[in-house]
């Protein structure tokens, strides 16, 4: 037997547990996370310094610790240490061979009926036919493929029910939350230089300007949008679009005029999702989605249903703009499918501004009053605590979206649309009708724009004649809050939960010039590597630009980097960017911006 205990934590005495990540019966090896502390400048992970198995944890989360408290007592594997060092070293040789990079999880989707081989694409004969291509839905997924379409040489139609083009991004989603939440940085900005003794004095906010600000950066984005179908001689077709047979559309606009029967030779389905709608809320204006939230009707107090990506960024701008805000989120945790390491600064943070963050909570009732919306709370597994009720002058409705696939009577075509309303497809895009493709929100998840365009244009090089297939090893997501939250590839929680294996590295930005020199030290940069070749398997970043700098973790997945690669690439200094050569060279053993005692250089 023998004891691990709290390794010396610094300038660190009576540090909170803020995780236990092992159990009895665990079999653990050296530089195991075994518990993660929480000080008031960063988080960190106690890794094990001997492999075994857990017989007791003397820690709950919730403790507080010091160096020398016991954290286990672990039946130690005879010779686990000399073992693990010969593994290391044969990693290392591995890691210098040949061998392909490992593939990361692929990108999850419904369960496709086609063939997965990668073939040829037989294009379909316009024939007598008006269009090549038909692209239903002009979002970021619909205008690539119809624009890629055009420039490989396809006569090309595109469908889309709004005035603009650009979809739920452009018009209702990313563009113009994105232009709020600068608006909300600058003021936090502002407020926050008064510790740097530059006070500015609080902003008198005229929010109809700020909407019709707002609002030209969406003009700009979607007027552009509609230049460049011109320029690429793409008709586009205004109107809802229904299939009503394999090769046919009917196109109904909302001024009265008869219906347009627009028939092609190949489809691309981009229909996109919407917000679901919680059932057995009353109906009332009061209750808004992500699209109302945009329209910046302030209230004093907003309850925000959701703690994913959009309630808390819709929470960011609102909470800038002086609004009280309470979120409610049913799991346990904000974001969830995120590290939690990733999401405890946010978590912290805003824990600090919003009224209240409930976790593990229903809102089992929504009564309409005159004075506002009562809200009625119910603990989902009975732990924690929740107000029973509270009153709110606005809801926000941010549980999710739904894919459009039950709307455009898919089966006229005999496309097949599952009981979720995702489209089945294969790794060319194609739905099991072979002329007919889906992409974005609609072809399964996760629904993110970059996702949608990168099979759009996809779709529309295999649509004509390409042999091409979807063969990303990882998409990046990113909440757009503050601090920023970004990850991709291979998460721990992933990881945990399907016996990976791999290793890890952090560097903490309280160590980093650049993240003290804007005012902040609450960031961090984690990479994780694969076990055996020492390949970059995944990534996650929280810090300010959280969301720009994690394209670089998601090449080096691409490119199959290991830590030398990324960690011997001049990185510019002082920048944010450079976070994330600490982290390769701290997983090298040769960081020196940091002291880390236990790991050895490679
Ligand atoms: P989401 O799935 O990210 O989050 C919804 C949250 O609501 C989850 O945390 C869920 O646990 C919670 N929830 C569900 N039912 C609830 C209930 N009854 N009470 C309380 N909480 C409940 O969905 P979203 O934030 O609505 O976003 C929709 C989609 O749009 C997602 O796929 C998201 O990734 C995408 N999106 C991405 C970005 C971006 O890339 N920055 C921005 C906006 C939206």
């Amino acid at each position: 037997m023998s004891k691990i205990t709290v390794p010396d934590l610094g300038e660190f005495k009576d540090v909170e547990v803020i995780d236990v990540l092992v159990k009895p019966g665990d079999k653990i090896e050296i530089d195991t996370p075994l518990i993660t502390l929480e000080t008031e400048k960063a988080t960190m992970d106690v890794p094990a310094t001997a492999a075994g198995t857990v017989k007791t944890v003397a820690i709950k989360k919730g403790d507080r610790v010091s160096k020398g408290s016991l954290i286990l007592e672990l039946e130690a594997e005879e010779g686990g240490e000399t073992q693990v060092t010969a593994a290391a070293e044969a990693q290392d040789s591995a890691a210098r061979s040949e061998s392909p990079p490992p593939a990361p999880e692929a990108p999850q989707r419904p369960s496709a009926p086609a063939t997965e081989e990668v073939r040829v694409a037989q294009p379909v004969a316009r024939g007598s036919y008006d269009f090549d291509v038909v692209v239903l839905g002009a979002g970021p997924g619909g205008y690539t493929a119809a624009f890629r379409a055009a420039d490989l040489g396809m006569k090309v139609g595109l469908i889309e029910r709004w005035p603009q083009l650009g979809g739920v991004c452009l018009n209702v989603g990313c563009i113009p939350s994105k232009a709020l939440l600068h608006a909300a940085k600058v003021i936090e900005d502002a407020k926050e230089m008064a510790e740097a003794g530059i006070k500015f004095t609080k902003p008198k906010i005229e929010v109809d300007k700020l909407r019709e600000w707002k609002n030209k950066v969406v003009g700009r984005l979607t007027g552009g949008l509609s230049t460049l179908a011109k320029q690429r001689k793409v008709e586009v077709i205004r109107g809802t679009g229904k299939f009503v047979s394999p090769h046919e559309i009917e196109v109904t606009s909302e001024g009265g005029q008869q219906p347009r029967r627009v028939s092609f030779a190949q489809c691309i389905i981009a229909a996109g999702s919407e917000s679901i709608r919680l059932p057995g809320l009353p109906d009332d204006p009061r209750i808004i989605d992500s699209t109302g939230a945009l329209e910046l009707d302030l209230p004093k107090r907003l309850l925000v249903i959701g703690g994913g990506i959009i309630g808390l960024e819709m929470a960011t701008v609102y909470d800038a703009l002086g609004v009280k805000v309470t979120v409610v989120e049913l799991t346990d945790g904000l974001i969830p499918g995120c590290d939690r390491d990733l999401v405890r600064p946010l978590e912290k943070r805003i824990s600090k501004r919003y009224e209240k963050i409930l976790l593990g909570t229903k809102v089992t009732k929504l009564e309409p009053l005159k004075t506002g919306l009562r809200a009625t709370f119910e603990l989902v597994n009975k732990s924690g605590e929740a107000p029973k009720s509270e009153i709110f002058d606005r809801v926000l409705l941010a549980v999710g979206r739904t894919p459009n696939g039950k709307r455009i009577n898919a089966e006229a075509a005999g496309v097949v649309v599952n009981e979720r309303g995702f489209i089945p497809v294969d790794r060319q895009m194609r739905t099991n009708v072979q002329h007919i493709f889906a992409i974005g929100d609609i072809a399964g998840p996760p629904m993110l724009a970059h996702k949608a365009s990168h099979e759009g244009k996809l779709a529309a090089e295999v649509a004509h004649g390409e042999k091409r297939a979807f063969d990303a090893r990882v998409i990046p997501s990113v909440a757009y809050t503050d601090p920023e939250v970004a990850w991709v590839g291979l998460t721990e929680t992933d990881a945990r939960s399907k016996g990976i294996e791999y290793e890890k590295a952090v560097f903490p930005w309280s160590a980093s010039g650049r993240s003290l020199s804007l005012g902040r030290d609450d960031g961090l940069t984690k990479l994780l590597f694969d076990k055996t070749t020492h390949r970059v398997v995944g990534g996650g970043i929280v810090g300010p630009n959280a969301g720009d700098l994690i394209s670089e973790v998601a090449l080096a997945i691409e490119m199959g980097c290991d830590a030398a690669d990324i960690g011997l690439t001049i990185h510019p200094h002082p920048t944010l960017s450079e976070t994330i050569a600490f982290a390769a060279e701290a997983f090298d053993g040769t960081l020196t911006d940091l002291y880390i005692p236990k790991r050895a250089a490679r």
